[in-house]
């Protein structure tokens, strides 16, 4: 089949200026950019911009795209390529599925697992016709509970080997490097020998680092340090950390410092400002291991070995900056901060949160909160780095369907929003600029050359939209909104989205390296 996208502003992914060019596309190939005149089915792209499609370096869509393969979310953003397997969560290497679902971002019972390698799990992906391209990272979390289970100790050498030996095979399948999550609670114990060792294997090391609260700084010097023992392509995850500016500058700059010692090193940051978590999350592990009557007590009693707890709630003891979303339990408070709630009802935020927690002790994972842990000051000097693209940090979603009454801040919202942020409103980049950082520089990074550019001969991922439109509508309280602008996605040479709506056709592939 043959399309031609005429007389649109062609920005191809370079970096390059845009031009007015037409773009011919033959099957699953770019054929001609250029002036072009041969008979095809047309798309008008006069007054908009065409570009390669985006590629979301930083995606957790590993399950929810068999779950829901069509991605709507992404698609209405230009989305045509995501890589998954990050923050050391995925789909494989699977030995218990029953301790595996942990490290798998969407689990439901609706769709047990029943593969086991990467192999196997690109078979079951393929089978589900995603509307997008995939590329998976081997993720260490996966790596370690197939052959540690869930253990608070580092591998012996025994372990390690058998680590090593999964992540080869997986990469022989297919994957395109390895992947940490070192905060969580499955891969703290793994010590830097035992992931420098496990990195050197691979092409590509994308590291969740251990500490992003305090301690941030220390924890990217770490993984700068993994990187150069292990010899591999760095791409250090969501770098700002949580607790402040001064913080996000002392990150920025230990990457700077490895960049021009040499290093190959990059980095990503999602385009929230804020992190979605349970209430709950203000409590000791010990508290949240207590059965119901037991953890009844402990919230009235308060002792002080629950007072001490420093949570991610409390981190700088501002709790104006969490924001309790809608529930059941308490709805005059929903959408307001702790601070003003804890000022109304005359107690500290903490006892607060323990009544909260007590009234809502029926469900408790009900009871949500978001916490402003990022500002647009960080946002802005991350995403003008040169070394900086952004990624999703969520899964794929969509309205309706399976995945309709799930959130993932971000999933609706990120390329939008980075489009609308940087480049309109704040005239941050240039939009060339913007376009490369979906574009060729992410692809760059994980080691594709024939996705992320439009030229002769490239995968014909393409997109067509209104650059003054594009943006976000998704909010923080009502996330699941489609974003606007986007007119025509074509992934593979699949028209997947045509004035705006989908066309039910899907054309992505499971990208092998
Ligand atoms: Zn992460």
């Amino acid at each position: 089949m043959r399309l031609v996208i005429r007389g649109g502003t062609v920005y191809d992914g370079t970096g390059a200026d845009g031009r007015i060019a037409d773009v011919a596309i033959e099957g699953d190939r770019i054929v001609g950019v250029g002036e072009i005149e041969v008979e095809a089915d047309e798309i008008d792209a006069a007054g908009l911009a065409v570009a390669p499609g985006f590629l979301d370096l930083h995606s957790h869509s590993d399950y929810t795209l068999l779950l829901d393969p069509r991605a709507v979310s992404a698609i209405h953003q230009g989305v045509t390529t995501e890589v998954v397997g990050n923050c050391g969560f995925g789909c494989f290497p699977i030995r218990e599925p029953a301790v595996a679902r942990r490290a798998i971002y969407g689990y439901s019972e609706e769709l047990p697992v029943t593969w086991s390698s990467a192999g196997e799990y690109f078979e079951a992906l393929e089978a589900a016709k995603p509307a997008v391209n995939v590329l998976s990272l081997v993720p260490n979390g996966q790596l370690r509970i197939a052959t540690l289970g869930i253990a608070d100790r580092p591998a012996d050498a025994g372990e390690l080997t058998e680590m090593r030996t999964l992540l080869r095979e997986s990469l022989d399948a297919g994957a395109w490097g390895y992947s940490t999550g070192l905060e969580y609670a499955q891969e703290q114990a793994a010590t830097e020998d035992e992931v420098s060792a496990l990195a050197a294997q691979a092409p590509f090391y994308a590291t969740h680092t251990r500490r992003r609260d305090e301690g941030a700084a220390e924890a990217v010097a770490e993984a700068i340090r993994t990187g150069e023992r292990a010899e591999v392509r760095l791409q250090v995850s969501h770098l700002v950390p949580r607790n402040g500016i001064e913080e996000s500058r002392r990150c920025i700059a230990l990457v700077e410092r490895a960049h021009v010692r040499g290093q190959d090193i990059a980095f990503d940051m999602h385009t929230r400002t804020f992190g979605l978590t349970n209430l709950y999350a203000a409590l000791p592990a010990w508290a949240l291991a207590a059965g119901p009557e037991e953890l009844d007590a402990i919230l009235r009693n308060r002792p002080d070995e629950l007072r001490g707890h420093r949570s991610i709630l409390g981190a700088g003891n501002d709790w104006s900056r969490v924001v309790l979303l809608d529930s059941e339990s308490w709805p005059k408070y929903a959408r307001r901060d702790l601070a003003s709630i804890a000022a109304e009802r005359g107690q500290e935020p903490i006892d607060t949160v323990y009544d909260l927690l007590l009234g809502g002790l029926d469900e408790l994972h009900r009871l949500m909160v978001v916490i402003h842990a990022y500002t647009e000051e960080q946002q802005r000097e991350a995403f003008t780095h040169p070394l900086c693209v952004p990624g999703s940090d969520a899964t794929t979603l969509a309205p309706d369907g399976r995945l309709a009454h799930t959130f993932f801040h971000g999933a609706y919202t990120w390329a939008a929003w980075f489009w609308r942020f940087m480049v309109r409103d704040e005239r941050l980049l240039a939009p060339a600029a913007a376009i490369h950082r979906l574009t060729a520089q992410p692809a760059g990074r994980i080691g594709l050359s024939d996705r992320g550019v439009l030229r002769e001969g490239a995968h014909a991922d393409v997109v067509v939209f209104d650059p003054d439109a594009f943006g976000e509508r998704g909010t923080i309280f009502e996330p699941n909104v489609l974003a606007d602008g986007m007119k025509h996605v074509v992934v593979n040479g699949v028209p997947t989205l045509r004035d705006g709506r989908p066309t039910g056709e899907r054309g992505g592939r499971v990208v092998r390296r």
